[in-house]
């Protein structure tokens, strides 16, 4: 096995490997140094220094793996700035190469963070932070556009009406929400700043639903369901009827 093979990345030299009993301490740098200045884009760059970082990477050997890297430093000799190179491989946000992030998302799927933690030689707090960036991104990949035709309707589950919101021309949910009070629901509709596209919405006779699109989406037109409307029609038919029954009873009771 040479050096360079112990990581894997053909665009790094390995000058050192320093084993102990729990881990390897990898000493490298990059192969190719950057061509051009990153303020300018001129090649005209000389060497200006260097500093070491720690990257940390997958275990290796049920040991934890640190990278020292040499990252070297360059001046512009045609707008004398200076800058460190780019490390390719590392994670844009943590000291940590990237595969080892996509490491930590995979694995916190299947066991706790703290045993997680143990493994790489971070806290357990960096791995939870790990997840919940990945879970908010993946949430945002499944996020739904507004369609121009939103139906608002609720569904009872676990014993609480949770509001739905749907897409009518693709007959496609596009969300649930926890509950279906109006201040819920005003939360959701302000971060949806795709809320313009809508144009029609269709709901029952629910008020924060009405008082919602009134307010988030002005422009859209509300359609009342058909389905609600005719119900009412039917109540308020069943009503004048209780009336007049009452009445005929009341002007029979007379006439005896
Ligand atoms: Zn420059």
């Amino acid at each position: 096995m040479t050096m360079t093979n112990i990581l894997n990345y053909p665009d790094y030299n390995v000058s050192q490997v320093h084993e102990s009993e729990y881990d390897y301490q990898v000493y490298a740098e990059l192969k190719y140094p950057p061509s051009f200045c990153i303020h300018c884009y001129t090649p005209d760059l000389v060497g200006f220094g260097k500093r070491t970082e720690i990257l940390m990477d997958i275990p290796m050997h049920g040991k934890r793996v640190g990278i020292h890297l040499n990252r070297k430093r360059f001046k512009c000799q045609s707008c004398n700035k200076t800058f460190y190179e780019l490390v390719s491989r590392k994670d844009k946000k943590r000291r940590m190469t990237k595969r080892l992030i996509e490491y930590i998302e995979r694995e916190s799927q299947k066991r706790t963070f703290l045993s997680i933690a143990d493994d790489i030689g971070v806290d357990e707090k960096t791995i939870r932070n790990i997840f919940q960036d990945y879970c908010e991104r993946e949430e945002e990949q499944l996020k739904l556009e507004m369609p121009k035709w939103l139906g608002i309707d609720e569904i009872h589950i676990i014993k609480k009406p949770r509001c739905v919101l749907t897409n009518i021309e693709h007959q496609t949910v596009i969300d649930m929400l926890d509950n279906r009070n109006k201040s819920t629901l005003l939360r959701y509709f302000t971060k949806r700043e795709d809320r313009e596209r809508i144009e029609f919405v269709a709901m029952d006779m629910w008020r924060p639903y009405k008082d919602t699109v009134e307010t988030m989406i002005p422009n859209a037109t509300i359609v009342i369901d058909k389905f609600h409307v005719v119900k009412m029609a039917n109540e308020s038919l069943d009503r004048a009827r209780k009336a007049i029954r009452s009445q005929l009873t009341h002007n029979s009771a007379v006439d005896y």
